[in-house]
């Protein structure tokens, strides 16, 4: 059996990963933690369900744990996430010494490997505390944000500010979402694995039968948003654009989600998005588990046009993962998005339900255009969005941070 690495060096190439064993050459053995707030469902797990394996074979000490907490915990993070991408939203003082009590406890719970450990990336602000109670580290720690903190809720941000600042460096996925600490910031961008279920290529047998069983049909275009159901996703501004389009030509819209364990606002959404839904036919709303890697990968493939129709956004794994497919993507003018739909190139970025609905009729009238444009959007991925140039930062981040100056590494370009 090949081992990982050479797996991805058949869609990227050797020279990507000759570099990213000499990266970690000097690290073998090194403990890197990560912990963040769930195992499954959003893009911090998804990504973190990949990286780790990849260091350890690598032969670096890489671990991944999960904070815990109770039902008022994931209230209080859902808001302070919700405050610093924006919203209004204060937290009582209740909700924040909820917070601290589960920072703590899990604190407690991970003491020793949190201690031990060389380097500890925590994600995110579920886990940030975690620094604040621990007064024997040994290791460098690092804050990975991957959301939008371009225009926080001033309370919210002082009162995490007091946690973030004392770690060794954070990591943004943009410029624009980070705000000024006195720490080092690195700006890495996210990314997708190739190699997943949730992107590896597909017989078009099995996306066929993925899209029978939800009652798709195969002679109507479809247009589809995959997206955990929350406000900022805007599904209601996307069945909108829908109905806009009906107008005019026959599709149909999809929208499928599930729940990420740490979004307890989930299901009240979903109930909104079904009653104004309606009963529709042409509507599918798709309730899926967590791992459901593989149907929204057939999914993603059996579509025609990738809508991601966000108000707020962090990267935004699923436009990676739609332009990974060939798909072109209409996005939300926001966030990572702005970074990977590029107007005219391999999507268009839009701010109304009306702008939407014009573009992708647009496309639908114009397929020879919608498969340039597809081909644009995977080349795009492999060229800048894979996991092989994430993990390649993060490897030049640890280096830097735990050997300084001491080692100088010389990545061997062949001659050409
Ligand atoms: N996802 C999933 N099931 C769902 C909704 C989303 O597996 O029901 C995945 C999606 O394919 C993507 C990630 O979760 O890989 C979402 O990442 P993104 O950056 O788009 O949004 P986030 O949920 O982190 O805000």
């Amino acid at each position: 059996m090949e081992n990982l690495l050479e797996q991805y060096a058949q869609i990227v190439g050797n020279e990507v990963t000759d570099h990213i064993r000499q990266l970690a050459n000097p690290l073998k053995g090194a403990r890197i933690l990560h912990v963040n707030s769930t195992k499954e469902g959003g893009g911090v797990a998804e990504i973190l369900n990949r990286l780790v394996p990849l260091k350890r074979e690598l032969g670096i000490n890489a671990d991944w744990e999960v904070i815990t907490g109770e039902k008022e915990f994931y209230q209080c993070t859902k808001k302070m996430h919700n405050s610093l991408q924006g919203d209004r939203d204060d937290i009582s003082s209740e909700l924040l010494a909820i917070y601290e009590k589960t920072n703590l406890e899990n604190f407690e719970r991970l003491k020793d490997k949190l201690e031990e450990a060389d380097i500890v990336f925590i994600h995110d602000p579920q886990p940030a505390a975690f620094l604040h109670y621990c007064t024997g580290r040994k290791g460098k720690w690092v804050w990975r944000c991957h959301i939008d903190v371009s225009h926080p809720y001033r309370p919210v941000w002082k009162y995490l500010r007091e946690y973030i600042k004392g770690y060794d460096a954070s990591i943004w996925s943009l410029s624009s979402f980070a705000q000024p600490l006195t720490h080092p910031l690195y700006l890495i961008p996210p990314s997708i694995d190739p190699l997943s279920d949730k992107n590896i290529e597909l017989p078009e047998n099995v996306v066929s039968e993925f899209l029978d069983s939800w009652g798709i049909k195969k002679d109507c275009p479809v247009i589809t948003q995959v997206s955990r159901f929350d406000r900022f996703k805007d599904p209601i501004g996307v069945i909108r654009s829908y109905r806009l389009i009906k107008n005019y030509v026959p599709v149909q819209l999809v929208l499928a989600g599930g729940g990420a364990t740490d979004d307890p606002e989930g299901s009240q959404v979903l109930q909104e998005v079904k009653a104004f839904a309606g009963n529709d036919p042409d509507v599918h709303i798709l309730e899926l588990p967590s791992d459901a890697h593989r149907a929204i990968n057939a999914l993603q493939r059996g579509s025609d046009i990738i809508i991601q129709k966000s108000l707020k956004e962090g990267f935004g794994l699923t436009v990676t993962e739609g332009l990974w497919k060939g798909k072109p993507v209409i996005g939300g003018d926001v966030g990572g998005i702005k970074l990977q739909v590029l107007n005219h190139y391999n999507g268009f970025r839009v701010n109304t339900p009306e702008g939407a609905a014009m573009r992708i009729r647009y496309l639908l009238k114009h397929r020879e255009l919608m498969e340039a444009m597809g081909r644009n959007a995977r080349q795009l991925v492999l060229d800048n969005y894979l996991i092989t140039r994430h993990l390649r930062e993060y490897l030049t981040l640890v280096v830097a941070l735990l050997l300084g100056s001491e080692e100088k590494i010389e990545l061997n370009y062949p001659a050409h």
